[in-house]
């Protein structure tokens, strides 16, 4: 190896740029490409007290504790070096074929702390970390192993993985150990570091060009964490394409080729194996452009957190991807492994960056980091001690690791989650444009600007910025999805209220304590599971809370009536913040069978369902106007509709079903609502009958068979109210919430006419015309509202 000269000039320059507050987020030989948005060095974010810095605080403390010599042992043991420190236990126990990662996690810990907090004993006690492996590396010929080679294990074990003899997975403690130097060097500003990792790389490159393809695909089916990320950043480091072919020999084409073609064939693969990977794909294409690994990237993304994420933001059972969609029929003690939350974040980020458009990445983040990276460290533990699976089976209880004893992987990932919450809280994009991306108290110095934001974010819905320095710039603000009704106020006077799921754009030329207040309405809602829509998790925005049970451990899900959640519920179960959830039973999900309220379709620019039970509309030959509240959606008359997903008002017995309209023309035998399985079986309400009356009529056996409530025909161009509910025998039919028509002998309920697959707004099951008008706020409940409530819902136009 020939590296001494390029690897002090890269080290030098590196830690300088790095530690310089406000620079550019790398001091790479190599500019990211296809990426349009940037992190601020860890350097630059100051965190101020929140749940955060109390997670950040014992964590630090444990990295402080842990004995060096310890980690260091059977390094040492390993080149013929003694050592008299006592082993650890665990997963670093000196016979565990994983022994050394926990040192690499150690690394970026204390490298993270570093630049976090600017206290140089993380640095010192990382530096120290290092030199010793330098020494182990130095000795590698003397131990018998190829030049460059460092582990705690002999290299036989990078022979048995070779030759696919059993063996746990030594790349993925190499990655580790990799990175760990990586992120001392580019924290902390250590030259070293870096010498010792380019050491590594080379023996990586000498030991698989050595192997042909076929042979170093077969290697990949063991789990090798991402040493395709951390090769390709240090290509992005130094510029030597080295480093990028060696990364590039980690491609696993098995998981790679189906994510290409956007194929879910993820189940019954490991998880955290396949989260690196993917990870190293998005770094790829920054360092080459070659689209094909966004797209797998992007595509891996999507079919995780879409089909494979339960409410938490964590992934997996028993380690493992299950068949799409199966979220319900997997809750267990061994769901949610908080090592891919770590990898799916890390992912995330670099998504953001090739795309800042999508603001569901950011969501999702959010979603992952409150509720299963801060809901998995013990708040008892003065050391940090941390979750390895967070259980989501009603009355799962969470446990944890330990000092010496555990060492398990999400032990150490959890060493770096709760040392970076600064790395996510504001981005830039190169230019003139500030992105606040999460409402975490901190301080951010930016150039000539510092930002302050106060919040006590998610214990109430706002944050404050305070802006330092004078001059222009744009301040871009992330409404979540979750925040309809979000307002933001500039020194007090109204600015904008922006949409939910978008950020909002403040340019000014900012004064120095330019205030902006940011208000972030957190509504109750429930998320369905993909599998089965009666099991679902409650949230107050995007935070998920949890029923505590004690000491009492359950067999099934708990039922959860709807009606009774309030955020001050004083009922039999108390709701808390998940991850404030520790040290007893609780309850994720929920039974949900008996929710009244099914649906609502405020048509507010969407055909989402604000009941919060995910029963999203479809719209046909539609857009939207001005509504009753809001907008509402128009139809044409001639092919508009709208459908509502199969088995809507299935199993109810008793309902209601409330909307405004508002007719352009009054035809006969259009449809307000027609709910059916075809001309036998429906129910229908049509603004005017051939009777000239407003008519409910519900059938099973076609429209000789219909039982029917009349009442006054509708009329054009007024917004109007209608309702109709069932209670027992009696239908009511409700205009403008008065009572207009009733039917005792109404036997039959929507219950009658089965699972509905042509559940339609404004279009007949018949050949009738289509409703020519605008329908807002359309309701539908398995109970009948009261009189009372249906005139309400008239009152206050909702
Ligand atoms: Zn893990």
């Amino acid at each position: 190896m020939n590296l001494t000269r390029r690897t002090l000039l890269v080290g030098s320059a590196a830690a300088a740029t790095v530690l310089s507050v406000g620079a550019k987020a790398s001091a790479a030989a190599r500019p990211d490409t296809g990426v349009s948005a940037y992190a601020f060095p860890l350097t630059a974010v100051r965190l101020l007290s929140s749940p955060f810095t109390a997670n950040a605080a014992r964590i630090q403390s444990y990295l402080l504790f842990l004995n060096n010599d310890r980690l260091l042992h059977t390094f040492r043991l390993n080149v013929g070096l003694s050592s008299s420190a006592t082993a650890c236990g665990g997963w670093e126990s000196p016979s565990t074929e994983l022994r050394g990662h926990s040192t690499g996690h150690l690394l970026t810990g204390l490298a993270q702390a570093y630049a976090s907090t600017g206290d140089t004993a993380y640095k010192t006690k990382g530096d120290q970390i290092v030199a010793v492996l330098a020494q182990c590396q130095a000795r590698a010929a003397t131990a018998g192993y190829n030049t460059g080679y460092l582990s705690a294990f002999p290299e036989s074990f990078i022979d048995r993985v070779e030759a696919r003899q059993s063996v746990w997975a030594p790349y993925y403690t190499l990655h580790k150990i990799m990175a760990g130097l990586l992120d001392m060097h580019l924290l902390a500003g250590n030259a070293q570091a870096l010498t010792v990792l380019l050491g590594m790389a080379s023996w990586v490159k000498f030991r698989n060009d050595r192997l042909t393809q076929t042979q170093r695909q077969n290697m990949l089916d063991t789990e090798f964490g991402g040493m395709n990320e951390v090769l390709t950043n240090l290509y992005q480091l130094t510029g030597d394409a080295a480093h990028l072919a060696a990364a590039q020999q980690f491609d696993h084409a098995e998981v790679f080729d189906p994510l290409a073609a956007n194929q879910d064939s993820l189940n019954n693969y490991h998880a955290n194996t396949q989260i690196p990977k993917v990870l190293g794909a998005i770094r790829e294409y920054h360092a080459t452009g070659t689209t094909r690994y966004r797209d797998i990237a992007v595509n891996f993304w999507d079919i995780v957190t879409r089909r494979h994420t339960y409410a938490i933001g964590g992934n997996s059972n028993g380690e493992y991807f299950k068949a799409p969609d199966r979220i319900a029929s997997e809750l267990s003690d061994t769901t949610a492994e908080c090592c891919n939350s770590y990898n799916m974040l890390k992912l995330t980020r670099q998504l953001f960056f090739t795309n800042p458009t999508r603001t569901d990445y950011l969501d999702y983040y959010e979603k992952a980091l409150y509720n299963h990276i801060l809901a998995s460290q013990d708040p008892n533990s003065s050391h940090g001690f941390q979750c390895y699976y967070v259980p989501l089976r009603a009355g799962g209880i969470k446990t944890y690791s330990n000092d010496y004893n555990s060492f398990v992987c999400c032990h150490g990932t959890g060493m770096e989650s709760n040392t970076k919450f600064g790395d996510t809280i504001y981005f830039h994009d190169g230019g003139s444009t500030l992105y606040v991306n999460l409402f975490i108290p901190s301080i951010l110095t930016w150039g000539a600007f510092s930002v302050r934001q106060e919040t006590s974010f998610p214990e109430a819905g706002s944050t404050k910025l305070t802006v330092t320095g004078a001059g222009p710039f744009t301040m871009r603000i992330r409404i979540p999805g979750w925040a309809s009704g979000a307002q933001i106020r500039v020194n007090g006077t109204v600015f904008s209220s922006p949409p939910a799921g978008a950020y909002a754009a403040v340019s000014r030329t900012w004064a120095s304590g330019d205030v902006v207040d940011v208000s972030l309405p957190m509504a109750l809602t429930r998320e369905a599971t993909n599998d089965n829509s009666t099991v679902q998790a409650v949230k107050l925005g995007p935070i998920v809370l949890a029923g505590l049970f004690g000491n009492s451990n359950l067999s099934a899900l708990p039922a959860l009536d709807p009606a009774t959640l309030t955020p001050t519920s004083d009922g039999s179960v108390a709701l808390q913040p998940f991850y404030k959830v520790h040290g007893q039973r609780y309850s994720v999900y929920w039974s949900v069978t008996g929710s009244p309220f099914v649906a609502h379709y405020p048509f507010d620019g969407s055909p989402a369902d604000a009941s919060g039970n995910g029963r999203t509309a479809s719209i046909f030959s539609a857009g939207y106007v001005a509504g009753r509240t809001g907008n509402a959606v128009n139809l044409d008359g001639t092919a508009g509709y709208a459908a509502l997903p199969s088995g809507i008002l299935a199993g109810a017995s008793n309902f209601t079903i409330a909307l405004w309209v508002r007719l352009d023309t009054v035809t006969t035998w259009s449809r307000l609502v027609d709910f059916g399985t075809g001309t036998g079986a429906y129910l229908f309400l049509t603004p005017r009958s051939s009777a000239g009356t407003l008519r409910f009529a519900i059938t099973t056996g076609g429209s000789g068979a219909e039982q029917r409530i009349e009442g006054p025909a509708l009329i054009a161009g007024a917004w109007t109210h209608v309702a109709v509910t069932r209670s027992g025998n009696t239908g009511t039919l409700y205009v403008n919430g008065a009572s207009a028509g009733t039917n005792t002998a109404l036997t039959l309920g929507p219950s009658a006419l089965g699972a509905t697959t042509r559940n339609w707004l404004g279009r007949s099951q018949y050949a009738d015309p289509y409703l020519d008008g605008a329908l807002d706020n359309v309701r539908l409940y398995s109970r009948a509202l009261s009189a009372t409530e249906v005139n309400s819902l008239y009152t206050n136009g909702s």
